[in-house]
């Protein structure tokens, strides 16, 4: 049957996949990868990292090592990332030898909390009211602007709930100031959301696009402690959420995965947050209960291969394992529901994400 794709972009099985960062996310594209007989070079600023543990090569050294990002680009067919914050140069670098999915301007502007406002306005998508700000001054003329309660979060590389302050009244900016680096900050309205909810898009290189079904998500300290699919939400609210993510990945000619995190609000409208230009925590599920996985779907676009529609097929209420969850590890095993997927992180600290579990047909 003859493939709706271009032929000399499919890879055959061998072919090379590589794979900016090491982490979790990483280790799971690897696997993903193995399954349909690809190998996969990791480039790595981290020794022993989560995905050297499965990968045929490593790379280990830093982003800004250009040479270096150009000698793994001459190594593999095609490159994708799973730490989003790798320098824009080095992912250009990388474009300039072989393709690199998703294009570097999606990946710089996912890494800016500004510049992805800009692209959901520009989509026609709601955000937060917000200001960005430089300087102390700046931030207070902003804080009045948007008023409190807000939440101030560094502009670029924040992530976990990391680089956020929450104020409750203007009194509270210079410990915010303070706290956060004294550096570009953007101030956002508090948005008295009823849940919050993501979006996985996948696009494939001839355009073909699919949404993963809506998840809807619980953090605990701005860190994903639980999913859920289905969501829960209404059939209105997640047509709304699934238009406005197609909306942003179609206009910025994605190839590759973005994940959207929207807040729902009391009346069932949504508000744009955030979104990431790889696999998502939040997306986790889909390695359990979903015809296909975030992961394998993301080999599949960087393999040229045909996307495949996702579908739901049990309920699923994903629970990660951060730090100290590591000690239950046994009941899960013991759960016959449970599906445990672990990291290989050798060090357990407070708030690291250590692994997940897919609870399959579960009670929502
Ligand atoms: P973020 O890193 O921006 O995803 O923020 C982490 C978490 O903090 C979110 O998932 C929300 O639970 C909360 N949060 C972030 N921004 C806002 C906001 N503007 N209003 C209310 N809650 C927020």
């Amino acid at each position: 049957m003859p493939l709706m794709l271009h032929e000399h972009r499919i890879l055959p099985p061998c072919a090379t996949i590589g794979i900016m960062g090491g982490g979790q996310l990483g280790r799971m594209m690897a696997m993903a990868a193995a399954s349909l007989g690809y190998h996969v070079h990791i480039f790595t600023p981290e020794e022993d990292c989560p995905a050297a543990e499965v990968a045929r090569y490593v790379t280990v050294a830093p982003y800004e090592d250009l040479a270096a990002v150009e000698a793994f680009a001459h190594s593999v067919d095609v490159m994708t990332l799973e730490f989003e914050n790798i320098p824009y140069k080095a992912a250009q670098a990388a474009q300039a030898v072989k393709p690199f999915y998703p294009s570097p301007d999606i990946v710089a502007c996912a890494q800016h909390r500004g510049r992805e406002k800009q692209c959901a306005t520009d989509a026609g998508v709601e955000t937060p009211n917000y200001q960005i700000a430089d300087s102390y001054e700046g931030l207070l003329r902003a804080v009045e602007h948007v008023g409190t309660p807000c939440i101030i979060k560094t502009t670029t590389m924040g992530y976990d709930g990391k680089g956020q302050y929450r104020v409750q009244d203007a009194s509270q900016c210079t410990d915010a100031w303070r706290a956060l680096g004294m550096r570009e900050v953007i101030i956002e309205a508090f948005v008295p959301f009823v849940a919050e909810a993501s979006v996985m898009v996948a696009r494939g290189q001839d355009g073909t696009m699919h949404t993963f079904p809506v998840t809807r998500n619980e953090h605990e300290g701005g860190i994903l402690r639980t999913s859920y699919v289905p969501s829960g939400l209404s059939a209105t609210t997640q047509t709304a959420l699934e238009h406005a993510a197609c909306a942003m990945a179609q206009r910025a000619e994605l190839v590759g995965l973005l994940a959207f995190e929207f807040f729902i609000l009391a009346d069932g409208s949504i508000c744009f947050n955030e979104m990431a230009p790889r696999p998502h925590n939040s997306t986790h599920w889909t390695m359990d209960a979903c015809n296909i996985s975030q992961f394998e779907q993301l080999m599949r676009i960087c393999a040229g291969l045909p996307l495949k529609k996702p579908t739901l097929r049990a309920t699923c209420r994903m629970v990660n394992l951060i730090g100290d969850d590591m000690n239950e590890l046994a009941k899960w095993h013991h759960d016959p529901h449970a599906h445990v997927h672990v990291y290989g992180k050798a060090e357990c600290r407070e708030g690291r994400k250590m692994g997940h579990v897919n609870i399959v047909g579960d009670a929502l």
